[in-house]
């Protein structure tokens, strides 16, 4: 029988389920900032790996579990496949990685690729990097929306 119990420490509980999932017709630009604001809560919740490998084991295909959305998702469960690794293995600690610029653990889904390193990835994850590319005229607007 599957265990729930990490549920009972989610980060998210108590929280608006839209976070998560959406709205219906939610649009691009809505959807990053929403996925954002959700994954800064996924970066410090205590069962974000089980809540990871519940989601790739299933696999759940809507809404946002264990710091990644669908798309990244089904990206992990191409890597797994083609590493041949299950689907049932828990995310190690090495599927996180600590951005040097934000400082926090996140899914090593939000890192690019960056063969210079050990590990093939980039130091700071997607979000650092747009936001240090962005002009700053440009971002105090997407900043206040955020
Ligand atoms: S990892 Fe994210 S979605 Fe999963 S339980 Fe924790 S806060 Fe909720
Ligand atoms: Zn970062």
């Amino acid at each position: 029988m599957r265990d729930w119990k990490w549920q009972e420490e989610a980060a998210c509980s108590g929280e608006n389920l839209v976070l998560f999932f959406g709205s219906d017709n939610e649009r691009q630009p809505e959807k990053g900032i929403r996925e954002r604001k959700a994954k800064e809560i996924c970066a410090q919740c205590p069962v974000r790996s089980a809540c990871l490998l519940y989601a790739i084991s299933e696999p759940v295909k809507y809404g946002l579990w264990g710091g990644m959305n669908e798309d990244e998702r089904q990206a992990e469960r191409r890597r797994r496949m083609r590493h041949n690794i299950p689907m049932a293995q828990a995310p190690a600690m090495a599927e996180f990685k600590r951005c040097r610029a934000c400082r926090r653990s996140k899914p090593v889904g939000e890192f690019s690729r960056n063969a210079k390193h050990d590990d093939g990835l980039s130091l700071r994850c997607r979000p650092c990097i747009e936001k240090a590319s962005t002009p700053t005229w440009a971002r105090s607007s997407t900043e206040s929306v955020a």
